[in-house]
């Protein structure tokens, strides 16, 4: 038997979002540096996790309006096993044909979140589509000197980022810090976990959601201890202040905001507390 469909849907002004689920990926805890057993235990318990690597979601999300289908991210793809690769089969039971996606907008260029531009053949999985990425992350994960000065880790990361590039050729298209790279949806600089994160804020006012990326992978401990980077980030000490600044200002504007390895749907608000914050997940309901 199979777990029942991951999409959940999120109406926006004139923009309808679909949440996708891509799978999940174990993330163990010492991949976060700052981590001291003691405390991760203390938060994984009070999470009601089981002990050992932390199942974590892999999200994307998709905007239709009118015509266009839109997509913000592309989980992992068929790179990685199989607790991910399920986007494209969701976007199907969503009735969102891969087809009539014309654009791709990337948060980043790592693998769980570029990695399903191509299909298992290394062939265009999003046939139609342009990809759209900041310029600080375009230049630095195409710059020539990356792969020697990289840690073994990331040497992966660099091959398909740039397998990816390559397949798009010159349907690629870098903005700035701050763009509307497509009308509608403003691109927000949230540097740190690498040099070009970008968030996109879509709709405005009460209704508006603030796609953030990667500002947080593990719920349960980075919303109580933000200052937990991770092993993964390109500068820890700077996707530390970025998280906390975000948190900071969601939390006083109550925007609503949604994330990429936040638990599917990936929907809510953050909370502060006296001395950190908390996540308010976003309940399910009816459309209209
Ligand atoms: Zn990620």
């Amino acid at each position: 038997m199979q777990q029942a469909p991951a999409h959940y849907r999120i109406p926006v002004g004139e923009t309808m979002i679909t949440a996708l689920c891509d799978g999940y990926l174990d993330l163990p805890h010492a991949l976060f540096p700052a981590a001291t057993d003691e405390r991760a235990g203390e938060l994984a318990r009070k999470a009601f996790l089981r002990p050992g690597p932390i199942p974590t979601a892999v999200n994307a999300f998709a905007l239709e309006s009118g015509d266009r289908l839109v997509l913000i991210d592309a989980g992992v793809g068929p790179l990685r096993g199989e607790s991910t690769g399920r986007l494209r089969q969701e976007m199907q039971l969503a009735s969102l044909d891969p087809a009539r996606v014309s654009a791709v907008l990337l948060t980043h260029l790592h693998t769980d979140h570029c990695g399903g531009l191509l299909d298992a053949t290394g062939e265009r999985a999003f046939p139609n589509a342009e990809v759209f990425v900041s310029e600080p992350e375009l230049r630095f994960w195409t710059d020539g000197g990356l792969p020697s000065r990289a840690p073994e880790a990331m040497q992966p990361m660099i091959r398909i980022a740039n397998a990816v590039l390559r397949a798009y050729g010159n349907r690629v298209t870098s903005f700035g810090p701050g763009a509307e790279p497509i009308s509608g949806i403003r691109s927000v600089p949230i540097f740190g976990h690498t040099p070009g994160h970008t968030g996109f804020i879509i709709g405005s006012g009460d209704d508006a959601v603030f796609i953030w990326g990667d500002v947080v992978h593990v719920a349960p401990f980075q919303f109580a201890q933000p200052e937990w980077g991770l092993s993964f980030d390109v500068d820890q000490a700077a996707a530390s202040a970025t998280r906390r600044r975000i948190f900071a200002q969601v939390a006083s504007d109550r925007m609503r905001i949604a994330g990429m390895h936040l638990a599917f749907p990936g929907v809510g608000h953050v909370v502060r507390d006296t001395t950190s914050y908390h996540y308010v997940p976003s309940p399910w309901r009816p459309l209209g």
